[in-house]
């Protein structure tokens, strides 16, 4: 098996369990190897430090998938490993739907794969991940008799990999528009179009929260996609509820949301730019008793990170100037480049500029079924923050 050889000095990174190698920290490579190769890594005086695969194309040299030297990367191994995963989820009551690999987190670097009850969203974002595509559908044939599993590549950071962006059924054809059960709601769900893997599986231990603060109260949601947040609002008994997504077929699947569960008469649903109406809005002194804001990633790169910190500012200045005094504002975001408290510092200085009082309410992460390694930095990505303004 090809060596790699770590520089004498190992970042700390790596001994703290983080599974990425990048180039610049590797001294050599015994062999000339092809991309997804299974290579072992070594320090400089050739102690064992694990198994992965390794792809010479990629910044991300070798990312890896076992430190137990006794353990083959065959079949086998990535059928153990969804069925460790599985059996984590079930545990913690994930049954359903849930986000049931969660790469670096179930220790199988860039692979996603998502259950919505008997079908399967897969995502293979790197080259050596990419190549065990037919055992990991293989290991859920066998661990699930799925009725059907979708493959959604279609993702930019698969070229980084030398990858082509794809989707496309992995099992025999079925129809990709699903409903799915959360909380007791009904769900369209588009597979093969819906955004990232059809549904924001993240955000559904969250969504209950609206239930504390949602009865009677008139809602603003931003950035609503299919109406999740919105249908839940309505459902836990909120007045009225108005629901904007700039993405004209989100708004579209957020009535049809809204309809399934027979709440259409309390959401109506509008495609706008949230921070367009934001801010009329705001200057025309509009008032909610709960307004909720799940924006998008503002950045993927950290050279732009400031240009997102201007974004999250921006939106949350405006949602609390609508807010109603002891109202409550839901927020959220979902790039781990903006850490927890870096977060908090943003709502506080918008609030200092709306010259609002916040209380807390709460302060979450991601659902569960999302878990989160401490020494795997980028496995923490999503806030999600009420506070009643006062
Ligand atoms: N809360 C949703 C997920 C939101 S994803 C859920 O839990 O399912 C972010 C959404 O923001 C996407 O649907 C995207 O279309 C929308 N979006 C992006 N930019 C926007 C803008 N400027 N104005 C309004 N919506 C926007």
């Amino acid at each position: 098996m090809t060596k790699v050889y770590l520089k004498a000095k190992i970042s700390r990174r790596i001994e703290n369990g983080h599974p990425w190698i990048f180039q610049n920290e590797v001294k050599t490579v015994s062999d000339t190897c092809s991309g997804g190769e299974i290579v072992e890594v070594v320090t400089a005086d050739n102690k064992f430090v694990g198994k992965g695969y390794i792809n010479p194309k990629s910044q991300i040299l070798v990312r890896l998938l076992t430190r137990n030297r006794n353990e083959e990367i065959n079949e086998q191994f990535f059928y153990n490993r969804i069925r460790e995963a599985w059996e984590y989820r079930k545990r913690l009551g994930y049954t359903e739907n849930c986000r049931l690999v969660y790469g670096e987190a179930d220790y199988l670097p860039a692979l996603i794969i998502d259950k919505f009850n008997d079908y399967f969203v897969l995502q293979t974002m790197a080259l050596g991940i990419d190549q065990w595509k037919g055992a990991i559908v293989e290991a859920l044939n066998k661990i699930f008799q799925p009725k059907g599993i979708y493959e959604r590549n279609d993702v930019p950071v698969r070229e980084l990999e030398g990858l082509t962006q794809q989707k496309g059924f992995l099992s025999a054809p079925f129809d990709p528009a699903i409903i799915i059960k959360e909380n007791g709601l009904h769900f369209h769900v588009d597979l093969e179009n819906g955004q990232k893997t059809g549904y924001f599986l993240d955000q559904q231990d969250n969504r209950r929260w609206l239930h504390a603060i949602a009865k009677g109260a008139e809602v603003l949601e931003c950035f609503c996609y299919t109406g999740t947040f919105s249908v839940h609002a309505a459902s836990y008994g909120a007045k009225s509820v108005k629901g904007i997504d700039i993405s004209e077929k989100a708004v579209g699947q957020a009535r049809r949301n809204a309809a399934l569960n027979g709440l259409d008469s309390v959401c109506s649903f509008e495609a706008l730019n949230a921070f367009d109406v934001l801010k009329l809005w705001a200057r025309e002194k509009k008032g909610y008793d709960v307004v909720i804001l799940d924006p998008p990633a503002f950045t993927k790169s950290r050279e732009n990170i400031q240009k997102a910190i201007t974004g999250y500012k921006e939106i949350n200045l405006r949602g609390m100037q609508l807010v109603r005094p002891g109202g409550f504002l839901v927020t959220a975001s979902c790039t781990n480049l903006i850490a927890p408290d870096l977060f908090y510092g943003i709502i506080e200085l918008a609030a200092k500029d709306a010259r609002r009082k916040l209380r807390q309410v709460t302060f979450q992460t991601q659902s569960g079924d999302h878990p989160i390694i401490k020494g795997i930095e980028n496995t923490q990505y999503l806030k999600f923050l009420i506070v009643q303004v006062e």
